[in-house]
C-alpha cells in the first residue's frame, strides 16, 4: 500500500505524489515503537572529556559513558563533504537528552528564518540560514526475545568503537545481557561513502550467545529530528521556531522507505531514502509501518541460532533540489541505492579504503617520536576531508558536518586556514572552494548595495547560500576583511597552481568587484599625510570591534588592491576579449586600477613610536589593560562572562590579528619587527578563539621561539580529541584542525609561498625523530622529510619542481637522487622586544 499526503492548492508539493509514485507495498500503522520527538536540549554541566587511547591511524573508545557521550558522537562522526552523520549509536541514546545530539546534516541544505531585532536598524542582516538536521537514516534497533537492546539497561559486557582513518568505517562491537538474561553480541559497521556523494551504508549483525533467540531488527527512516535550540552560548544552536522540514510524501515497500520533504522558507526539496538487503536473515518476517511523525519503519523478525550471526545491510541516500531538478530526486535516489546494493557493502568498504589511500598519499603528515601528536594530526586531516564540500556549491562549515555549532555557517576560516591545506595537497578541492565564492558573487553585489556601496561586491561574514547571516554586526558584518581573505586565497591558488584559466574565467570578476569596496571604506586622510585609512571595521580579533585602521584589514586590503590592479593589467595585455567582457560587465572605469594602486601604496600601516609594534588599530594601544582575571581555561572564555563593551574598551585580544597579518604577508616587515609584535600581542591575547594558537605557533617558529612554537602547537593538535575548548560535543573546530597542518608545514617546515614558489626553512621540534609531508606545485609534487640533521627533498612523479631551501633555490629533476640539505642553523634568538622602531611598509 502506498501512503501519501494529499497535495492541496496551498501545498507546494502538488507533485509530491508524482515524485514518489514508484511504489511497492507495505502496511502503515502507528505502533508501540512511538517516541516523542527530541525536544530542545540544554548544555550538560559537568560533562568530562575522556581521552581516547593513543594510536597512530584511528580513534577508538571502550565503554559507553554518559558524561562523554556528546563528545564521542563528534569524535566518531562520519562525513563525505556532503552527508554528515554524528557518531551516535545505531539505536540512538536513551540517556539524558542533553548528552546527545543525534544529527544528520547535509552540507548546504539549509532553512531560512527571519532574524528578529528588538531594536531595528537599516541594513541589518534580515534572514538567517541554518543547517537542518535531516531525517535519521542510520537508526536501527534490536529486540531480543521481546526486550529492546539499550546499552544503558541490562548488563553491558563490552562496548567498543573504532574508526580507522585508512578505512573510513565506524565499527562497533557490543556484548550485552538483557534484564531478562538473554546474552547477545552485536556488530555494526557504518560508512558515509567518500566516493558517492549521496550515499551511506551500514551493516548490522547480532549473535545470540546463550541460547537461540527471537531477534527483531527495527530499521527506521526517522524525520523526527530537531535542531539544537540556542542556549546562552552564542556559538551553539539556532533560534529555530518552526520545524524546518515539512513532509510532503512518504512511501514504503518490502525493502525500502522514502520520504519527501520541503523546507518551509528556503523551498528546498529533500528526498531521503533507505533500502535494505535482508538476504542474510534467511527466513525472516518483514513488515513495514509508519509511526507518528512520518517515521518509516521496517521490522525484520527472525529466529536466530545460538552462536550464529545474522543481520542485514542498509543503504541510504539523500538528494535535494539544490543538486537536481525536483522531479528527478526520487529517480536519483533509486539509482544510487540500486547501484550501492548491487556493488554490496564490502565493495563500498574497499572503495572507501581506496579513496583514503589516495588522500593519505598526498595529505599525510608523518611525525616520528610523538604518537599522540601523530594521532591528533591525522584525526584533523581526516575530518578536513570528511567535511569539505567538493562540488563547487558548498564550502566547509566552521564545524564541518559534525555538529550544529555556528549553525553550519561558512566563514573566512575556509580561505585563511583550510584552503592552504587543500591547495598544497589536493588543489582541485581548493579550486572548488573558490568556485563556491564565485557563484555567490551576485548575492555579494546585492549585499554591497544594501551597505551603500554603489558598485562592487561585499561578501557575507557568515553564510550558507550567500545571505549575510551575522545578527551581531560588530563581530560579524563589520569583518569586511572577508573580501580580502577571499582575494588572498585566489591569488595564492593561481600562483601555486598556475591555473590562470580559472582566474580569467571566474576569479577576476570577483576579485575586481570585491576590491572596489575598499575605496568606499577608506580614503586618503589628509590629516595623516594622505595615507589611505580604512574606517569602522572589525579585524579578526573579535574582542576589539568597530575600529579604524585595523592592521590586518589594512594589510590584506593593500594586497587585494595591488593584485586587482595587476590582474587588470594581465587582462588588458594578454586576454583582450576577457578584459572587454569583464570591464563591460562591471562597468570598470580606466582610472579605477590607478586609484587602487595609489591607495595600496599609501596604505596606513604604522609602527608605534613608543612600543615599536604595529598597532592593531588606532585605539588599542591607548586602552587600559584588562583589569579582571584572565580565563584560566579556554572552556570559560571572556565572551561568556563579560558584556562586549567591557571587553572592547580594554587591551585584550581574542585571537591573532596583527600576528596573522605577518604570517600572510611575510614580506611586510623585518624579523626583528615580527619578534616585537609577537611578544607584545602574545602578552594581551587570551586565545579564546580556537583559530588563534596555530597562528602564534607559526610565527613563533619564524622568529626562533621554538619552545613557544611547540606549546602553541600542542594546544591545537589534539584540541578536539582532548576537548580542550570544552565544546567539541557540538562539532569539531575545522579551522583549528587545518591550523595544525599549517603549524607543521608553515610553522616547523617554514613554508611560505612566494610568487607561487615554496620557500622552506625547516627545524625539528625537540623529541621528534623526523617529520615528513608532501607539497604540490602545479602538477609537480615533492616530499619534504625533515630529520635530526638534514632535510631531504624528493621528487614524487616525473615533473620537475623548484623550491627554495633556506634562501637557496633547488630544482628537483626526474631521475636524479633526492636533494639533501643541512637543517638551517638554529636562528639565534633575537633580543626581547625593545622600544626601537622599525620602518612601516
Ligand atoms: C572566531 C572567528 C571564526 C568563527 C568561526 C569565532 O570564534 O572568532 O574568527 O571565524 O569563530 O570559526
Amino acid at each position: 500500500m502506498i501512503r501519501m499526503h494529499a497535495a492541496t492548492a496551498s501545498d507546494p508539493a502538488g507533485d509530491a505524489a508524482e515524485l514518489l509514485n514508484r511504489a511497492g507495498s507495505v502496511a502503515t500503522a502507528d505502533t508501540a515503537l512511538r517516541e516523542p520527538p527530541p525536544a530542545a536540549r540544554e548544555s550538560v554541566p559537568g560533562l568530562e572529556p575522556a581521552g581516547v587511547p593513543v594510536e597512530s591511524w584511528g580513534v577508538s573508545a571502550s565503554g559507553l559513558d554518559v558524561r562523554t557521550h556528546l563528545l564521542h558522537e563528534t569524535l566518531f562522526a562520519l562525513g563525505n563533504g556532503y552527508i554528515g552523520q554524528r557518531g551516535t549509536p545505531d539505536e540512538g541514546f536513551s540517556g539524558p537528552r542533553a548528552a546527545s545530539t543525534d544529527g544528520t546534516y547535509l552540507n548546504g541544505l539549509f532553512e531560512r528564518q527571519p532574524i528578529r531585532y528588538p531594536e531595528n536598524a537599516f541594513g541589518l542582516a534580515r534572514l538567517n540560514e541554518f543547517m537542518v538536521n535531516v531525517p535519521n537514516g542510520k537508526r536501527v534497533e534490536l529486540w531480543v526475545d521481546g526486550e529492546r537492546f539499550d546499552p544503558l539497561t541490562g548488563t553491558l559486557l563490552l562496548h567498543e568503537r573504532s574508526l580507522d582513518f585508512r578505512e573510513g568505517v565506524l565499527r562497533r562491537t557490543v556484548e550485552w545481557i538483557s534484564p531478562g538474561g538473554r546474552q547477545v553480541r552485536i556488530t555494526s559497521e557504518r560508512l558515509v561513502c567518500l566516493q558517492r556523494k549521496h550515499v551511506f551504508a551500514l551493516r548490522y549483525r547480532a549473535t545470540p550467545v546463550n541460547g537461540d533467540a527471537r531477534l527483531t531488527f527495527v530499521s527506521m527512516l526517522d524525520p523526527r529530528q530537531a535542531n539544537l535550540a540556542a542556549g546562552d552560548d552564542p556559538r551553539v544552536g539556532s533560534h529555530v521556531s518552526e520545524p524546518p522540514l515539512a513532509v510532503i510524501g512518504e512511501q514504503q515497500d518490502g525493502t525500502g522507505s522514502r520520504l519527501l520533504q520541503r523546507t518551509c522558507q528556503s523551498g528546498i526539496t529533500l528526498s531521503s531514502a533507505v533500502e535494505h538487503d535482508w538476504s542474510e536473515l534467511g527466513e525472516a518476517e518483514i513488515t513495514g509501518e509508519t509511526l507518528s511523525g512520518s517515521c518509516l519503519v521496517h521490522r525484520a523478525e527472525v529466529l536466530a541460532r545460538m552462536g550464529q550471526p545474522t543481520g542485514f545491510v542498509k543503504y541510504g541516500a539523500y538528494h535535494s533540489s539544490r543538486d537536481h531538478a525536483e522531479g528527478d530526486l526520487a529517480a536519483r535516489a533509486g539509482e544510487d541505492l540500486a547501484r550501492a546494493r548491487l556493488h554490496g557493502f564490502d565493495h563500498l568498504c574497499e572503495e572507501q579504503a581506496a579513496m583514503l589511500a589516495h588522500f593519505w598519499r598526498d595529505a599525510d603528515v608523518e611525525i616520528g617520536g610523538d604518537p599522540a601528536l601523530q594521532q591528533g594530526l591525522r584525526f584533523n586531516l581526516f575530518h578536513l576531508l570528511q567535511s569539505v564540500g567538493r562540488d563547487g556549491q558548498t564550502n566547509v562549515a566552521a564545524k564541518g558536518v559534525t555538529g550544529e555549532g555556528y549553525e553550519g555557517h561558512y566563514f573566512w576560516d575556509t580561505e585563511i586556514y583550510i584552503l592552504p591545506f587543500f591547495l598544497a595537497t589536493q588543489p582541485e578541492i581548493a579550486r572548488r572552494l573558490l568556485e563556491f565564492r564565485c557563484r555567490l558573487l551576485p548575492k555579494a553585489r546585492e549585499r554591497a548595495r544594501q551597505m551603500a556601496h554603489p558598485r562592487g561586491a561585499l561578501y557575507p561574514w557568515r553564510t550558507i547560500a550567500g545571505e549575510e547571516c551575522s545578527a551581531y554586526f560588530p563581530a560579524g558584518t563589520a569583518q569586511v576583511h572577508i573580501n580580502a581573505d577571499i582575494a588572498h586565497a585566489l591569488r595564492q591558488y593561481v600562483q601555486v597552481t598556475g591555473d590562470v584559466d580559472f582566474l580569467i574565467k571566474q576569479g577576476a570578476e570577483m576579485l575586481l568587484e570585491t576590491a572596489r569596496i575598499w575605496m568606499d571604506l577608506g580614503h586618503h586622510d589628509l590629516r595623516r599625510g594622505g595615507a589611505f585609512c580604512i574606517f569602522e571595521v572589525t579585524g579578526p580579533d573579535e574582542y576589539t570591534a568597530m575600529v579604524d585602521n585595523n592592521f590586518y584589514t589594512n594589510a590584506m586590503a593593500q594586497q587585494h588592491l595591488r593584485y586587482a590592479a595587476e590582474v587588470v593589467d594581465l587582462l588588458w595585455h594578454s586576454y583582450g576579449e576577457d578584459y572587454v567582457r569583464i570591464a563591460s560587465a562591471i562597468d570598470l572605469q580606466p582610472q579605477e586600477p590607478l586609484a587602487w594602486r595609489r591607495a595600496a601604496d599609501a596604505m596606513y600601516l604604522p609602527v608605534d613610536p613608543l612600543l615599536g609594534v604595529h598597532p592593531q588599530d588606532d585605539s588599542l594601544l591607548h586602552k587600559p589593560a584588562w583589569p579582571f582575571p584572565r580565563p584560566t581555561s579556554h572552556k570559560n572564555p571572556l565572551l561568556l562572562n563579560y558584556h562586549p563593551l567591557v571587553i572592547y574598551r580594554h587591551q585584550v585580544c581574542k585571537q591573532a590579528d596583527v600576528v596573522l597579518a605577518l604570517l600572510l604577508r611575510p614580506e611586510l616587515c623585518s624579523l626583528d619587527q615580527k619578534l616585537r609584535d609577537f611578544h607584545f600581542y602574545e602578552s594581551i591575547t587570551v586565545h579564546d578563539s580556537s583559530l588563534s594558537a596555530s597562528v602564534f605557533s607559526i610565527l613563533a617558529s619564524e622568529i626562533g621561539e621554538h619552545a613557544k612554537a611547540m606549546d602553541y602547537f600542542m594546544q591545537t593538535a589534539r584540541m578536539d580529541l582532548d576537548d580542550l575548548h570544552g565544546n567539541t560535543g557540538h562539532g569539531v573546530h575545522m579551522a583549528a584542525m587545518a591550523g595544525t597542518w599549517l603549524g607543521v608545514v608553515h610553522g616547523f617546515g617554514g613554508l611560505r609561498w612566494i610568487d607561487g614558489v615554496p620557500h622552506l626553512r625547516p627545524w625539528l621540534p625537540h623529541g621528534w625523530t623526523h617529520y615528513a609531508f608532501r607539497l604540490r606545485r602545479g602538477d609537480a609534487q615533492a616530499e619534504v622529510r625533515v630529520g635530526r640533521d638534514e632535510v631531504v627533498y624528493r621528487l614524487v612523479g616525473d615533473l620537475p619542481m623548484t623550491l627554495v631551501h633556506d634562501d637557496e633555490p633547488i630544482t628537483l629533476l626526474p631521475g636524479t637522487p633526492p636533494e639533501q640539505r643541512a637543517l638551517p642553523c638554529r636562528r639565534p634568538l633575537l633580543h626581547k622586544p625593545s622600544s626601537s622602531t622599525s620602518t612601516a611598509s
